[in-house]
């Protein structure tokens, strides 16, 4: 049972649902959601999510390094697999600029190599 986690929602325990309800008779708690695997990573659900960041966004934002100037996205990294239909109906691989919007021929196998890229940059 090691494998279960709990819900990192600092107000899961709050929440009046069945499952959370737990105890013998008489000595019933609302408790944290436990579970094998959390729809949310840490969190069982979306409201434990956004209770977790409204407490601890900003704090995790300065431990993790805030963003203090604009990142720019340069036509050196503006590259995007996409494809279109020919008259065949065929699928046709193409890297799109998103600046520039130059096309560049793009095969099956680069399309879907994710390790695959002409991008220079972040
Ligand atoms: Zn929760």
């Amino acid at each position: 049972m090691s494998d279960l986690k709990y819900c990192q929602g600092p107000k899961c325990h709050t929440y009046h649902t069945q499952d959370r309800l737990k105890g013998p008779k008489g000595n019933k708690t609302y408790q944290t959601r436990r579970r094998s695997y959390l729809h949310f990573g840490e969190f069982c659900d979306n409201r434990c999510y956004n209770d977790w960041f409204n407490k601890y966004g900003t704090q995790a934002v300065n431990h993790f390094g805030r963003l203090t100037e604009a990142k720019h996205l340069t036509e050196q990294n503006a590259w995007t697999k996409t494809y279109d239909w020919n008259s065949d109906h065929d699928r046709v691989y193409v890297y799109l600029n998103t600046i520039t919007n130059e096309q560049r021929p793009l095969t099956e196998a680069q399309y879907n190599d994710t390790n695959y890229t002409i991008n220079t940059g972040e």
